[in-house]
């Protein structure tokens, strides 16, 4: 890993930190090289993503050092696990301001380490640089899938089941009631809301089992209704999704049923990186086998249907008025 900073010490500290990241990975030479040097298995493509991430922007500036470090590396495998793809390697760069010490750089490294470990992934490169602003980081990430097989947002028809994974909306409720946007609740739901914001959980083998079933996929980032608009626009398709069958977490459940106004947060609130897919009704069956072989809850909330937009109705059948369907990219 070379290193912009001209702090020789700052640069021995980050060598010595990051350096074991990429043992197991012989083609990264202990970040030792100029570059990496790896190759994809003859039947496999190369999958490949970023994420950029600025304190005060995508994540609270006080946050520590260890869920800073998870969700950059999280969200990255959550992207693959949209694709369908398996994680392998990924390069980092940061660009650290003051705030960053020695032990910040260590949680940092000892959080990255120990994810990396779960998920199976190496560093194999990177670049370190100081800054005056904010604490800036980018992690590219890479990854394989059977060739021609990634899952892709353009491949949704009218027919499909719209199905999710996890529950919804407990991310962003959780960010609300970090940043007291909300009133509080019971320590036990402020803890469940809150870590599923800062802590999210990719689903890696659901996405790389979903290759054969799914016809559109993607991660739930931006919000439930923004992305499912994204796979709408993609597939030149609509959706209509029954707002009883958006699965809910027992926390969640209680909050919105305190204040029904927070169901703006279940549609329109980000971060859960669950994934949404598609599938033809006739995969149906199959949805409660991958469900008990990945562990992971998975609902059908809806259906595609011809014409563009969509539309979320209630149980007897009235159309349920949305106010923000999610993050709007500029
Ligand atoms: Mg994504």
């Amino acid at each position: 890993m070379s290193s912009g900073t001209d702090n020789a010490s700052e640069f021995d500290l980050i060598r010595t930190l990051f350096a074991p990241l990429a043992v197991g990975f012989e083609g990264a030479f202990e970040l030792g090289d100029d570059a990496a040097v790896f190759s994809c298995s003859p039947s496999s493509e190369l999958v490949v993503t970023k994420d950029a991430m600025v304190a005060g922007v995508h994540f609270l500036e006080d946050d520590f050092a260890d869920n800073i470090a998870r969700k950059l590396i999280r969200t990255n495998l959550s992207d693959m696990a949209a694709m369908g793809a398996t994680p392998r390697h990924y390069l980092l760069a940061i660009a650290l301001n003051e705030r960053c010490n020695e032990q910040w750089l260590k949680t940092f490294a000892k959080a990255l380490h120990d994810d990396q470990s779960t998920f199976g992934v190496h560093l194999i490169g990177g670049d370190t640089v100081s800054t005056n602003g904010p604490l800036t980081l980018s992690l590219t990430m890479m990854g394989e899938v059977p060739r021609g097989k990634a899952l892709r947002r353009n491949g949704a028809s009218a027919g499909d089941l719209l199905c999710v994974s996890g529950t919804i909306g407990d991310a962003a409720l959780g960010l609300a009631l970090a940043t007291g946007n909300i009133p509080t609740v019971s320590a036990d739901d402020t803890e469940f809301l809150t870590s599923r914001y800062f802590l999210p959980e990719p689903r890696v083998e659901l996405g790389e089992k979903l290759v054969e079933m799914a016809t559109a996929c993607l991660d739930i980032s931006d919000g439930l209704l923004a992305d499912i608009n994204h796979i709408c626009e993609q597939s030149h398709v609509a959706a209509e999704v029954l707002s009883d069958a958006i699965p809910l977490s027992k926390s969640a459940q209680a909050l919105v049923k305190r204040d029904e106004k927070l169901w703006q947060l279940i549609f329109g609130g980000g971060d859960d990186y669950e994934l949404a897919f598609t599938i033809p009704p006739s995969s149906r069956d199959q949805l409660e086998w991958l469900s008990t072989e990945t562990g992971v809850p998975l609902s059908v909330i809806g259906t595609v249907i011809a014409g563009e937009g969509v539309k979320v109705f209630s149980k007897d059948g009235s159309e349920v008025a949305v106010k923000s369907m999610g993050w709007q990219h500029r």
